[in-house]
């Protein structure tokens, strides 16, 4: 049993996606530990994406991460980290899978619909982010 975050960042949930990612998810074994719906301001937006800072899109990037709510939740499953990431697609969403939600959906490389761990650690560190104990069912 594994957990992993999952965001359905702005445009995903501008574009009335929350339904769909959440139906993808629970259609291939991924059960929500957690959920609720948040709009981060900058500087959290940075925090959350601090590993990035050095990287030349960090600016645009947390721009758009606070420039509307967003959806965030606690995956939960056997090998729940790559699970999700085979349902998100790949970063830019032209080398994306076809069927994967960043194929179906994603704009562009950065408006990419969904965020989600890539590893045991950044997973710990990211639920950690955004839910406390009490917030998180068992
Ligand atoms: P992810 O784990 O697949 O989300 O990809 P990364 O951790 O490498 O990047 C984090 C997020 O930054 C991505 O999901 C995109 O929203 C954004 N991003 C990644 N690469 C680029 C880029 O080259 N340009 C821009 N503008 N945004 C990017």
């Amino acid at each position: 049993m594994e957990r992993t975050l999952s965001i359905i960042k702005p445009d995903g949930v501008a574009k009335g996606l929350i339904g769909e990612v959440l139906k993808r998810f629970e259609a291939n074994g991924l059960k929500v530990a957690a959920l609720k719906m948040i709009h981060l301001t900058k500087k959290q937006a940075q925090g959350f994406y601090a590993v990035h800072q050095e990287k030349p899109f960090f600016d645009s990037l947390t721009d758009f991460m606070s420039s509307g709510p967003c959806v965030v939740l606690i995956l939960e499953g056997e090998g729940a980290i790559d699970k999700n990431r085979k349902l998100m697609g790949a970063t830019d969403f032209r080398k994306a899978d076809p069927g994967t939600i960043r194929a179906d959906y994603a704009s562009s490389i950065e408006q990419n619909i969904v965020h989600g761990s890539d590893a045991p650690e950044t997973a710990r560190f990211e639920i950690a982010y955004f839910f406390n104990a009490l917030e998180i069912v068992n």
